[in-house]
């Protein structure tokens, strides 16, 4: 689960983005951290860069595919 500290840092939002999964080894379509939706892993990752693949760790029969979702989107737009 991720974690913060000052919430006036982060603001709550229902935009759609928040609601794919994206596949292992996909292009991560925005800054931040995403969660495997499968055992609760999460990673920090660049807009633009590779998620991790199907091999990057292991699941139970229970827990399925790995499949990535964003939950906090870095904003490196903001000045
Ligand atoms: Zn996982």
């Amino acid at each position: 689960m991720a974690l913060y500290k000052h919430g006036d840092y982060l603001v709550q939002t229902t935009d759609g983005a928040f609601d794919h999964d994206y596949q292992p080894g996909a292009t991560a379509p925005f800054a931040g951290i995403y969660r495997c939706m499968g055992c609760g892993r999460e990673i920090g990752i660049a807009q633009g860069h590779t998620l991790p693949p199907q091999n990057q760790h292991e699941h139970t029969p229970a827990q399925g595919a790995i499949r990535w979702r964003l939950i906090v989107y870095a904003d490196h737009n903001a000045k």
